[in-house]
């Protein structure tokens, strides 16, 4: 069961109602034309004045805009002995030649007007220029809206919703539910373009939804009480939402496939058309992203042939369990390469002393004791390592030649940074590159290297 797009009209049900001209069914599609044309005519009487008095004299006052006679209270409201027949009834009116922008005639969509062509309301079907100049604040016979919808659902609606789909309940629901489709469309689609259709035939009723407001508000008003083919009495309401499951899914496919259709355009998904033969149970499984959308539920896999391999749990964590491997494996193997840097560093710092000594020797007595004390220090390993160390300065292993011999004093490094140099393998430069990143250089290659001091990472690309 599909909606149906736009609805062949009809006139009157098969048994025209007494005082109607019999017309056949065979009206072409809503065709705005055709009513314009029918405004050359003057508008008939549909009911004799008689008749509605003789009503009001048996029934007490009559109150329009609530529909009941004064003590009717809340009682089921009576079937409707009149109906609009717009083929015969439609013409035009007082108001088409005095104020053209009047309201639709409420007894004229009841099949009830006994003025006729002296109606001061127009008598004919909402067209497509109604629906342009309506008003939010009252619907298409000049009544108020209001903020909320009545209690049952009835009345002139509510301002705050868009008001174009109707409930029709009560229809008779013997036949199979494509002949009470063509049925209801066949007479709700009189008054003006269907955009959907629902029938649910198991309670009794059906939900349409006009492509305008003007007209659902119109074919509110005229067929209510009303019956269709057969001998019912129709409960035609407001309609909130169309609560049949298939037809929220399609409004829910309709929302997906707009965004999914938005991302392509962006280039965020390479194949939007995967989803399009996506049933719409299986879209209630979990989307967390594309890959695991894909990787549940085998059916889908196998519709959409889709070649995404399914990821399970225990994949997912051998997965991370691999990458923390690989993560420890370098960490070990660049402390690794750090201890090496620091003994060769340590043989280099020797290697300088003693050309340092064997310097000063050559140099004459200028300052021996400088260079000596340096190798003491060494060979006392680390318990003083607070002292300057010749080593720590800029010049590495590999400059050990470039110390100067004959200096005053032993070169060292200027004091504020004495107190980090403690557990620095010597011949190491270090010097703060960002926050918590150090900046150390690799003996053995040259290349710079960085270590976090917070945690202790160490990387090769400079941290920014
Ligand atoms: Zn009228």
């Amino acid at each position: 069961m599909a909606a149906l797009p736009l609805m062949q009209g009809v006139c009157c049900p098969a048994e025209p109602l007494p005082g109607h001209a019999k017309t056949t069914s065979k009206q072409a599609c809503f065709q705005e034309d055709h009513w314009k044309e029918k405004l050359r005519q003057p508008a008939r009487i549909q009911v004799q004045p008689a008749r509605q008095l003789q009503q009001a004299e048996h029934l007490g006052d009559y109150n329009i805009w609530s529909g009941r006679y004064a003590g009717e209270g809340f009682a089921r409201p009576s079937r409707a002995t009149t109906r609009v027949c717009l083929e015969a009834d439609t013409g035009f009116t007082r108001a088409d030649v005095f104020d053209r922008s009047a309201p639709i005639c409420l007894h004229f969509a009841r099949g009830c007007c006994t003025y006729g062509k002296d109606c001061a309301y127009r008598h004919c079907t909402p067209l497509g220029e109604d629906e342009k100049k309506m008003d939010a604040s009252r619907d298409i016979f000049g009544r108020e809206r209001h903020a909320s919808f009545r209690e049952d659902m009835g009345g002139t609606g509510s301002w705050s919703r868009e008001c174009r789909s109707l409930y029709v309940g009560r229809i008779f629901a013997k036949p199979s539910e494509d002949i009470i489709e063509e049925t209801v469309a066949r007479h709700f689609g009189e008054f003006g373009a269907i955009e959907a259709l629902r029938v649910l035939k198991p309670k009794g009723c059906a939900f349409v939804t006009y492509t305008a407001r003007c007209t659902a508000e119109f074919a509110k008003e005229a067929m209510a009480e009303q019956s269709l083919d057969h001998d019912e009495q129709l409960n035609v309401r407001w309609a909130y939402d169309d609560p049949n499951p298939r037809a929220k899914a399609a409004k829910l496919r309709d929302y997906a496939q707009q965004m999914l259709s938005a991302m392509a355009a962006r280039g965020d998904m390479a194949q939007p058309e995967v989803f399009s033969n996506m049933d719409f149970p299986v879209a209630k499984k979990r989307m967390v992203d594309r890959d695991v959308t894909r990787g549940y539920g085998a059916d889908e896999a196998a519709s959409g042939g889709s070649s995404f391999v399914p990821m399970m749990r225990q994949e997912h964590e051998a997965r991370e369990a691999e990458v923390q491997r690989m993560h420890d494996e370098r960490a070990a193997l660049e402390a690794e390469q750090v201890a090496a840097a620091a003994t060769e560093a340590e043989a280099g710092r020797l290697d300088a002393i003693l050309q340092g000594i064997d310097d000063a020797k050559s140099c004459g007595p200028a300052n021996p004791a400088g260079p000596l004390d340096e190798f003491y220090s060494f060979l006392e390993d680390g318990s003083n390592r607070d002292a300057p160390q010749p080593s720590a300065h800029a010049g590495s292993s590999a400059h050990a030649g470039s110390i100067p011999a004959c200096s005053a004093e032993p070169p060292h490094s200027d004091g504020a940074q004495q107190p980090d140099l403690a557990n620095l393998p010597p011949g190491v430069r270090r010097t703060r590159v960002a926050e918590e990143w150090i900046e150390y250089i690799d003996p053995s290659t040259r290349y710079p290297y960085y270590v976090n001091a917070r945690t202790g990472e160490s990387t090769w690309q400079k941290p920014t």
